[in-house]
């Protein structure tokens, strides 16, 4: 249990950041967030005359309804939040079918899209809601012929409640999908992991004024900003179709609906640190853990935090019609997606060059599209962006055929099983060569935007023999989903489990009960 506490200690935000009140537009700007022509919205905020916050009674109420008049949509759950809410799932299918496994044997591409990881985001989570009828019983349904979309239109359904960013808890919820430590978080995994998706799209809203008033004098100005799953270990195959299929998509229908778009950035709380971050690498990042364990990936952020509801119908649409242009270009050539999506899946399973365990990136100049806080005038500010897509090796290791855990392997297995790992289990004791981690335990680091510790460990390799007793845990790299895997495992990797302490070691131990196995060929496997 003392694991567990340590967690909770690390997975708490850094500061406690109080409540901001609501950023107040001027009228000149909010001329330039109009709401979008030509929308249906059929969601409880668009059944007022002025849209509201949707309520949990009144999205179940909403979704009631939906699924009992659609021939296609079917709810479900995937249990209860820290508070005991229910946490909805909508299954949409051609068939109306809701079992998982049934669902999985149509052989359509699955595609997942979720809102509101983060309470404080309601604009996503609207859109989910308006997706699921305009798939259900409306517009979109006949893509359903091509593609299976499974619907989670609030993952974080106490911060909802409360419009608090974080789930009760505290933590995080969007920075916890390796180490799989909240009920929230590990449900949405258990239901994907009966239902594996090939693309998931997480929507979130951004900050609008905050840091970027106090550090750059200008208001962000992008209606969206989009950005596709970084880390040095993503499949590229995921990243080409991320980036050469959806981009494209997105791209069209935000100049065909006059909307303004950007990679997803953000900036450090620290003032004097004048540079933005294009998103991040973290494995433990949404975006990027989904790219890990083998589907393509994007996060989508509109206009939206600390300005209430302003602007509102235009946030919602466009988290609409990206999503509707994401399932749209998925539906017109599935077999061709579901393909690209195999192959990649499968050279990472017989990739065997060597692992970044940890990187530097590179940064560059940009135009960020800040707009005048009083006009609106666009205010475009050269700045230095930390690119997480032009990553520079630092700890480089060549990559085993598997990790041998000989402690905590229970909840080794099953958090990696939710993360679409499979292992396996050591028949018979045998005496094998293996390379062995000395830890060295060092400061944690913690910010806002990686929660779990930063290379808080450090190792040295050593080769030597030991005895493997029956039972232990096998864990194979040569699986689409080896990028969690060395996440996980690989000791001094951001959040990796033994710095958590998922992975328990006694004080004054310092070789990790976490072995790397190049060559398995003397293991048995029950
Ligand atoms: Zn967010």
């Amino acid at each position: 249990m003392r694991w567990l506490l340590l967690l909770l200690g690390l997975l708490l935000p850094a500061g406690a950041e109080a409540q901001p009140s609501t950023y107040r537009q001027t009228s000149a700007v909010l001329a330039h967030y109009g709401d979008v022509a030509g929308m249906k919205l059929d969601s409880p905020a668009f059944r007022t005359p002025e849209p509201s916050l949707t309520r949990q009674d009144a999205m179940f109420e909403f979704l009631d309804v939906l699924t009992r008049e659609s021939r296609h949509a079917r709810l479900g759950s995937l249990g209860r939040s820290t508070e005991r809410r229910d946490i909805p799932v909508v299954y949409l299918t051609a068939e109306g079918l809701s079992d998982p496994a049934v669902i999985r044997r149509l052989g359509r591409p699955v595609i997942w899209l979720m809102g509101q990881q983060h309470g404080n985001e309601p604009a996503g989570g609207e859109a989910m809601l308006a997706l699921a009828s305009a798939l259900g019983c409306a517009e979109l349904a006949a893509l359903l012929s091509k593609i299976t979309v499974v619907i989670v239109p609030r993952v974080n359904v106490d911060g909802a409640e409360a419009d608090k960013r974080v789930l009760a808890s505290g933590a995080d919820g969007n920075r916890d999908h390796l180490l799989l430590s909240q009920p929230e978080v590990r449900a949405l995994h258990a239901a994907m992991q009966a239902l594996p998706p090939d693309v998931v799209f997480d929507h979130h809203e951004f900050s609008v004024a905050w840091r970027w008033v106090e550090k750059f004098n200008g208001l962000q100005g992008s209606d969206v900003m989009i950005l596709e799953a970084t880390n040095p270990s993503i499949p590229n195959g995921l990243s080409e179709i991320a980036r050469g299929l959806y981009r494209p998509a997105f791209e069209e229908a935000i100049r065909k609906h006059g909307l303004s778009s950007f990679d997803y950035v953000t900036t450090a709380p620290v003032m004097a640190d004048k540079r933005v971050s294009l998103g991040g690498t973290a494995p433990g990042i949404a975006r990027n853990a989904f790219g890990l364990r083998g589907a393509v990936s994007y996060l989508i952020e509109t206009r939206g935090v600390g300005i209430g509801l302003q602007g509102y119908q235009r946030r919602v649409s466009t988290h609409f019609v990206l999503a509707k242009a994401a399932l749209e270009v998925s539906a017109a050539d599935p077999e061709s997606l579901l393909r690209r999506v195999a192959q990649a899946r499968a050279a990472t399973a017989a990739d065997r060059s060597d692992l970044i365990v940890s990187h530097d990136q590179g940064e560059r100049e940009v135009d960020l599209p800040l707009i005048n806080a009083e006009s609106g005038a666009p205010m475009p500010t050269p700045v230095r962006m930390i690119d997480s897509r032009d990553i520079r090796p630092v700890d480089v290791r060549a990559r085993p055929a598997g990790y041998l855990v000989l402690r905590a392997t229970a909840e080794v297995a099953e958090r990696l099983a939710l993360n679409e790992v499979a292992v396996r289990e050591v028949a018979a004791p045998v005496t094998l060569p293996v390379e062995a981690y000395d830890v060295e335990h060092r400061q944690t680091r913690r910010s806002r935007e990686s929660i779990n510790p930063d290379q808080s460990l450090r190792v040295q390799i050593r080769r030597k023999t030991i005895d493997i007793p029956a039972g232990t845990l096998f864990v194979p790299m040569t699986q689409p989903a080896a990028g969690i895997v060395a996440a996980a495992l690989e000791p001094d990797s951001p959040g990796s489990y033994l710095a958590a302490g998922v992975i328990p070691m006694t004080a004054g131990e310092t070789e990790g009960p976490v072995y790397r196995v190049m060559d398995p060929a003397g293991l048995s496997f029950r």
